[in-house]
């Protein structure tokens, strides 16, 4: 027998082939509230919710400085693969989830974005402090890029600013 069209159980499990529910567990997430946004997120930017999706959301957002592919890497551990984590990173990048920042050694990091970006723009226009004795990245969100002015027939793509200097965890160790 064919399914009627209005299938009661929800829409969305039938498009994403996936429960939110086990989600949250098969991480080993203990706030639910927290997966839920990050479900959310995902359907916003038009992805299908995966555990390697959400588990490098997990992580990401839990950390306060910007992360490098090979410490991602050994953060999941055995959970997600290189090649998944480097196909997760590229598209949150493209998609406007993530945005990347390289660190003094050239090594790209990641954070995440603004809700203003999406897969057509980033709006991360804010100064990324990086610290030179730790080498950690920090989104300064607050402290925003100054208007660049360019010259008649020039196009601008992108703006960044570094500041470097100590971080106030490093600062206290003096
Ligand atoms: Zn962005
Ligand atoms: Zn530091
Ligand atoms: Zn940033």
């Amino acid at each position: 027998m064919a399914l009627p069209n209005s299938w009661p159980i929800t829409p969305k499990l039938q498009e994403n082939n996936f429960t939110p529910k086990p989600t949250v567990e098969t991480v080993g997430l203990s706030t639910g509230c927290i997966m839920e946004k990050f479900i959310r997120l995902l359907r916003q930017h038009k992805l299908k919710v995966t555990q390697p999706r959400l588990s490098l959301l997990k992580i990401i957002s839990e950390k306060e400085t910007a992360i490098s592919q090979p410490d991602l890497e050994k953060m999941l551990g055995d959970a997600v693969d290189r090649v998944t984590l480097y196909r997760v990173l590229a598209t949150f990048e493209e998609k406007g989830i993530l945005h990347k920042i390289f660190d003094l050694h050239g090594t790209a990091t990641y954070a995440l974005c603004s809700t203003a970006c999406d897969e057509h723009h980033h709006h991360d226009e804010h100064v990324h402090f990086i610290c030179s004795s730790c080498n950690n990245i920090y989104c300064l969100d607050d402290i925003k890029l100054p208007k660049i002015n360019l010259p008649k027939g020039y196009q601008l793509q992108s703006v960044g600013i570094n500041a470097v200097g100590l971080c106030a965890e490093c600062k206290a160790k003096i």
